[in-house]
């Protein structure tokens, strides 16, 4: 069924390493849901696989004596999101792991892999982006850090060395503490979907809540890696929750930070659409989470049922 040439159960991060340096054709292999797909798919014949599937220490989540939040590598989709720490400092991460495939792959798939493939589509990549997160690699010459924004190099393609292991991410306290998100992925319909846009905002409100005093805002499948809009993180900085501008200046400041394109799943002009409207209804959501009054927050510009994202899929 599977056309492998060898495989390898590597009992820890160092002996993955040295199994790595020593074969240079040789691919990790985490929870396996994308590798194997690639390998049914005839993409990659004759591979030798180095698992990391079953080494514990890649699976912890935990928080260092800092406060900085960190996530090992090979915690699954569904270890993230039932994770205490993760629903007390990071859930918006636990809400986009949440909406990745089906139960099955949630339990399997590994965030690891899901940032190591270098998919722009990756649900838990543009969140973790928004975090401003490190990528911790492991490799033959020691422990390097990487920012997420600086680990894609194109699609599909990482700054991460053959020979290096993603041991786990960091999100620094000041990223996550005083922060509420809220992460919407739209597809053509609601489970197993691939992410025709994903789209995430953070927002930390003043102490009467009444205004942004920090906000970030992030992307999936808006180009061709995971991408960050600063300008309209900056454009809604110190803005009154009650201005009826604010979804305007972030999502229209948004539009002019990406580049999304035309593919089988929708068109550039439909993901600009997409940009632009899920923007606005996260930054809502983030604000009402962050604990401000409902009833001062700016309503969004229109009725959501009239709006016609909603008619042509699923939006989550
Ligand atoms: C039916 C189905 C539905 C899916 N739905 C979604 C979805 O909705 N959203 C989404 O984002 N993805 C989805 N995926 C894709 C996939 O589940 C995720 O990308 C998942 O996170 C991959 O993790 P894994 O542990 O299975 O990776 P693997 O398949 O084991 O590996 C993926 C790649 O990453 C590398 N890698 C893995 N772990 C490490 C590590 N620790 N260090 C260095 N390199 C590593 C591997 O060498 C390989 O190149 C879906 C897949 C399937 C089959």
């Amino acid at each position: 069924m599977f056309d492998i040439k060898s495989f390898y159960e590597a009992t820890s991060v160092a002996d993955a390493i040295r199994a790595l340096k020593a074969d240079e054709d040789a691919e990790l292999i985490s929870g396996g849901t994308d590798v194997l797909i690639r390998l049914r798919e005839g993409k990659k014949a004759d591979l030798s696989l180095v698992s990391i599937h079953n080494i514990a220490e890649l699976k912890k989540i935990e928080k260092d004596a800092c406060g900085n939040i960190i996530i090992g590598a090979g915690a699954s989709f569904s270890d993230i999101t039932n994770n205490e720490i993760i629903k007390e400092g990071a859930n918006v991460l636990g809400e986009a792991a949440d909406t990745v495939g089906g139960p099955q792959i949630r339990n399997v798939g590994t965030i690891g892999g899901n940032i190591c493939n270098g998919a722009t589509s990756a649900d838990t990549a543009s969140t973790l982006l928004s975090f401003d997160a490190a990528v911790v690699l492991e490799g033959p010459e020691g422990v390097r850090e990487v920012a997420v924004r600086e680990f894609y190099c194109g699609p599909g393609k990482t700054v991460r060395r053959h020979d290096e292991v993603c041991t786990s991410f960091k999100i620094k306290n000041e990223e996550w503490e005083g922060f509420e998100g809220h992460y919407i992925k739209y597809g053509k319909r609601n489970a197993m979907e691939i992410a025709t846009l994903g789209c995430v905002v953070r927002v930390k409100l003043s102490a009467d809540k009444k205004y942004i005093e920090d906000a970030r805002l992030a992307f999936g499948v808006a180009g061709p890696t995971p991408l960050r809009c600063l300008k309209a993180e900056a454009a809604v900085k110190g803005m009154s929750v009650s201005d009826a501008d604010i979804y305007e200046k972030l999502a229209t400041t948004a539009l002019t930070e990406v580049n999304p394109r035309s593919s089988w799943r929708a068109s550039k002009e439909f993901r600009l659409q997409l940009i632009s409207e899920l923007s606005k209804r996260a930054l809502r959501e983030a604000i009402l989470k962050s604990g401000a009054d409902e009833d001062k927050v700016a309503p969004l510009p229109y009725k959501g049922e009239e709006n016609d994202t909603e008619s042509a899929g699923e939006v989550r």
